[in-house]
């Protein structure tokens, strides 16, 4: 951080802590001034009749409409009868695992109320110019925060040849040492572990990012347990590799496994990792053991799990059945949604079987994970399965609260906690006076109905107002 934008933050602060002295000093005319709406965000209660003043990018005070006298401002809406909710995050995105969706995936966010993404995982070579792209576009894009590529072992899943390149080796933990450097002086504000690291490298990796403050994203390594991995990162994806470490005896698992790792045959590594999990995780689901895995979800409460449940449960809940898919696809890439037409047609005609153990386990699995009070956030890992970005975060919030979530929850998970990751829950997540103005101005309640956050009737970002007519240009080719 400059000393400019240290001593502007410590100015922001004083501000929130001396909100009255800071009203005093405000402009006389604020830029935007919402009136009449109902404010709603996972902290603070709802709020009836509230006036929330906007200036400079960010809420500058939060007034009663009934009472306060009417503050003049540069725009003014009158929000009877709408909702005014934080904007939203989706804590696991990939800008450039799919090139034909890069360019779209801005305007398709904003369209969808995300204000603010998580990148988690892509080489620097691809990803920078991204991030440059993204961040002159100013509010017409999202705020982004980026790892990098994902943090892989000796063999590489994501290598660029078998699979879409988005990891690099870290044979040594030297290697990875000299990797992160390379990634922090890079702009990256954190860090992805990826499944083939083996311990020394994973030791490594949380000592050089503990080092330099620098949180850890990532999935259980197959050559370590959930339990002991949970400690040690801010958090964990897919609930990947959950399940072995359910089972009674986890540590022969964990035994067999490492032996496979050795990679005797040298298969790349994309095969040898499915191989892993071909053996592995069905079998542990169908052995779980309860005690065992009650001890696992208590380690699991020192991390945040990003369950991407949409994408983990798709065998059962097949995204192009629903309704309102279709319609989603018109606004993604045609050279792509032409390609997921003509595969859901190829699905749909099939008749093969389809196993739906996984998808089930992973539904249970983060209603028990929520009920235990183990931290969850909202992720897609869009466009990865189906995922169109911006449209399946609401998917996930729908499915959050189908397996125990109180809207509110749902919404906090979309909200705060990506936030605390990066230690930012005092300046986003809320709608609250002296926080940055990202929200989504919502027709309908969305605690009558988590589907709700997606009437969306505009979106103000970096304190920006963005109406509905010019979020729709965003997603116009
Ligand atoms: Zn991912």
């Amino acid at each position: 951080m400059t000393s400019t934008a240290r001593s502007t933050l410590t100015t922001l602060s004083l501000c929130t802590a001396l909100i009255v002295g800071c009203a005093q000093d405000a402009p006389e005319s604020v830029d935007l001034a919402i009136r009449n709406v109902t404010v709603i965000d996972a902290v603070n209660p709802v709020r009836r009749s509230q006036t929330v003043l906007i200036d400079d990018g960010r809420i500058i005070d939060i007034v009663d409409s009934n009472t306060a006298p009417e503050t003049p401002a540069s725009k003014k809406i009158d929000a009877t009868g709408r909702y005014l909710i934080p904007g939203l995050w989706d804590f696991h995105v990939h800008f450039t695992f799919d090139k034909r969706f890069t360019d779209a995936m801005a305007g398709l966010f904003l369209y969808h109320g995300i204000t603010n993404v998580r990148d988690t995982g892509g080489l620097l070579e691809d990803l920078l110019p991204v991030i440059d792209t993204l961040r002159s576009a100013g509010s017409n894009a999202p705020n982004i925060w980026y790892s990098g590529p994902l943090l892989d072992g000796k063999d590489v899943v994501y290598d660029g040849v078998n699979f879409p390149g988005l990891g690099i080796a870290n044979p040594t933990p030297e290697a990875a040492r000299a990797n992160i450097a390379e990634i922090h002086a890079a702009g990256a504000s954190f860090l992805k572990i990826y499944e083939m690291v083996t311990p020394e490298v994973f030791a490594a990796i949380v000592d050089e990012a503990g080092l330099r403050n620098l949180p850890i994203d990532g999935h259980v390594p197959l050559s370590m347990r959930a339990r002991d991995v949970a400690p040690q990162v801010q958090s964990l994806e897919h609930l990947r590799n959950y399940e072995m470490d359910c089972v009674s005896d986890p540590e022969l698992w964990l035994a067999a496994r490492q032996a496979e790792l050795a990679n005797v045959a040298n298969e790349p590594g994309n095969v040898l990792r499915s191989r892993l999990h071909t053996l592995q995780r069905l079998t542990a689901i169908i052995a779980e053991d309860p005690a065992v895995c009650a001890e696992t979800t208590e380690a699991l409460k020192a991390t945040i799990t990003v369950p991407t449940l949409r994408m983990n449960s798709m065998d059962l809940y097949v995204p192009f059945a629903r309704d309102d898919f279709d319609r989603a696809m018109d606004l993604i890439p045609a050279s792509v949604s032409e390609e997921w037409r003509a595969a859901r047609d190829a699905l749909a005609a099939s008749e093969e079987a389809v196993d739906t153990t996984f998808a089930e386990w992973s539904l249970r699995r983060t209603g028990e994970l929520h009920l235990a009070g183990a931290p969850i956030a909202a992720g897609t890992d869009t466009p990865i399965g189906w995922s169109i970005p911006g449209y399946s975060l609401h998917t996930e919030l729908e499915q959050y609260v189908e397996v125990g979530m109180t809207p509110l929850e749902a919404l906090h998970s979309a909200t705060v906690k990506p936030a605390e990751f990066f230690g930012l829950e005092n300046e986003m997540g809320q709608i609250k006076a002296g926080f940055l103005a990202d929200a989504v101005l919502l027709s309908a309640d969305p605690m009558d109905d988590i589907r709700n956050t997606r009437s969306i009737e505009a979106v103000i970002h970096q304190g920006k107002l963005l109406p509905r007519a010019h979020l729709t240009r965003l997603v116009t080719p």
